[in-house]
């Protein structure tokens, strides 16, 4: 089977969550089944192969699970972001529309030296607001963004033509319409 089917095979949809008219992608069943998500893993490390990767920045939280584990595998750090208010040091915000609401997300003020090639992670690309407010972040720090990863992206929404402007590297292993 192709990992586009069997990621598909194991993501379960939610109608309505977390809100009326959202078909929630939930990746809490691709987590239960360990040898798809070491494919998983191994595909993004063969699709960034030729990436110049010294970070990766991951979104709170289910771009933490994947975004950890690809770090390991290439042997760089991991930079979590998080939503306002958690991380315990010195941070930089910025705010953004989500498909279901508003959010700000944090990242540590030292969490990037100047010029670092930075990959930006997290499990679904919709409509583009939270990669973009990420990308911001690494750019508020002179980072520079080397390429984004998601497993899903739902195409319908249109996300890549906001974060195509930081870079043209963008992986996801399963479309939806
Ligand atoms: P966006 O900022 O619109 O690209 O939304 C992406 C973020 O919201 C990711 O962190 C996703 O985990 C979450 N998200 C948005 N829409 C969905 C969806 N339909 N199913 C699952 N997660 C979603």
């Amino acid at each position: 089977m192709t990992i586009e089917a069997q990621i598909k095979a194991a993501i379960r949809e939610i109608p309505d969550f977390p809100k009326p008219g959202i078909l929630f992608k939930d990746i809490t069943t691709v987590f239960q089944d360990a040898a798809l998500c070491n494919r998983i893993s191994d595909e993004f490390v063969l699709r960034l192969k030729d990436t110049k990767i010294d970070a990766i920045a991951a979104i709170e939280s289910r771009g933490f699970m994947f975004g950890f584990h690809l770090a390991l595998m290439l042997g760089v750090p991991f930079i979590p972001i998080r939503k306002l208010g958690k991380l315990p040091s010195k941070t930089i915000q910025f705010a953004y529309n989500l498909e279901y609401g508003t959010s700000t997300i944090e990242m540590h003020k030292d969490a990037i030296k100047s010029g670092m090639n930075i990959l930006i992670h997290d499990d679904l690309l919709a409509t583009g607001g939270t990669a973009t407010a990420s990308a911001e972040l690494v750019k508020m720090l002179n980072g520079k963004v080397t390429g984004f990863a998601f497993i899903v992206e739902l195409e319908g929404l249109g996300g890549i033509g906001k974060i195509k402007a930081y870079t043209e590297n963008i992986i996801s292993l399963v479309n939806y319409n």
